[in-house]
């Protein structure tokens, strides 16, 4: 679908987009509370959550409409523009009834078609920015849907928020962040500013810079932070807020880096290097092509012999020594069995093609 998407802020911004405030809307004291530690930051839109989507019942579910009319009082007190997240027909009809500037789908909305398009049908006609959180699982194209289905319905400010996808496992994220997925999303929409939620990634506090950091150095467009005025009283999501100060001394370390460059210099450098990699590359897949060729020579082996294709030993072998000498040549093990197992996965296509008489004989 081809989609004309602007500016989340009408303009686009040479520095990043800085959109910080509470996880949720508690009371009028902690909403102002957090609006007035933050107004002189120069915070592009305040954000606060007035309808809260738990996982499991029990947990605080958001103040509701009563929030809103905190919400115009930062507004009115600090002028910073506003935000929240809607999930249907009333939310928006709600929102809009009280001046809120921008508002976003979260990870439990743009996981589902109908919620979201409830939503799009609700926003038809009206010009309100939507920004659009990936939903909670890694589907790349659940949340281009969500993109689509608001862009349809006539809002062309649109922003994503990355936020991380949720993973069963160990691991130091709440959300794993699988930047490749954001970064994919960059590459099919290259106006779709992209704004990283630290907070919902990392799940504490000690990580929240470096998150951040990490996404200013992949050239993401902006970061949202909650914060909150005693981050340990929070009723939701206490473990990862911050305190307006500490996320002005965030964002003031953060550092930028340039999308592009005109130093001539600079491009001769790159290219000469581009150049040494392009080479690699090729001969990368030299070997591949011959690595498969010989993997089709064993296919032929087994079926003449009627032996499996997979065999666990030796697959096991493989990857073992693969991940020793990777880490012994500073390559991380992640990645060694992440290339390897697609390169086996292949080989393994390969030879079952060939026993099942799907594959031309070489
Ligand atoms: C939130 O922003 O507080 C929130 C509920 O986030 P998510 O939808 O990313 O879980
Ligand atoms: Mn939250």
């Amino acid at each position: 679908m081809e989609m004309n998407i602007k500016p989340i802020l009408g303009q686009a911004k040479k520095t990043p987009i800085v959109i910080a405030g509470p996880c949720s809307a508690e009371t009028e004291e902690q909403v102002l509370a957090t609006a007035h530690g933050l107004k002189d930051a120069g915070i592009d839109l305040f954000r606060a959550g007035i309808w809260k989507p738990r996982t499991r019942p029990g947990s605080f579910e958001g103040v509701g409409t009563e929030g809103l009319s905190w919400l115009k009082k930062v507004k009115e007190e600090t002028g910073m523009k506003v935000t929240t997240e809607v999930a249907n027909t009333q939310h928006v009809f709600e929102a809009l009834k009280y001046g809120v500037d921008v508002v976003w789908l979260g990870a439990r909305t743009t996981v589902n078609p109908f919620s979201v398009q409830e939503v799009a049908d609700a926003l038809k006609g009206v010009k309100i920015p939507v920004m659009i959180k990936n939903p909670i699982n890694p589907d790349f194209k659940l949340w281009v849907g969500a993109i689509e289905r608001i862009y349809k319905a006539g809002i062309e400010n649109i922003a994503v928020i990355h936020r991380g996808f949720s993973y069963h496992g160990q691991t130091k994220y709440r959300n794993v962040p699988r930047w490749q997925i954001p970064i994919d999303l960059k590459r099919q929409f290259p106006n779709l500013e992209i704004i990283c939620d630290n907070s919902h990634i990392c799940g504490r506090r000690d990580t929240l810079f470096d998150v951040a950091q990490k996404a200013m150095d992949l050239d993401f467009d902006g970061i949202m932070t909650e914060v909150h005025p005693t981050p340990d009283d929070a009723w939701s999501d206490a473990k990862q807020q911050i305190t307006p100060n500490q996320f002005i001394d965030l964002k003031d370390r953060l550092k930028q880096r340039e999308a592009s460059t005109d130093d001539i210099e600079f491009w001769e450098h790159m290219d000469h290097l581009r150049h040494e990699i392009d080479e690699i590359d090729e001969e990368i897949m030299n070997m591949m092509v011959k690595r498969m060729q010989l993997s089709d020579s064993i296919g032929q082996y087994k079926k003449r012999n009627n032996i499996a294709v997979l065999q666990p030993d030796r697959w096991n072998e493989i990857l073992e020594r693969a991940v020793a000498q990777g880490k012994a040549k500073d390559l991380s093990p992640q990645f060694v069995e992440a290339l390897l197992k697609a390169v086996h996965q292949e080989s393994i296509n390969r030879q079952v093609a060939i026993l099942e008489n799907k594959k031309a004989q070489a």
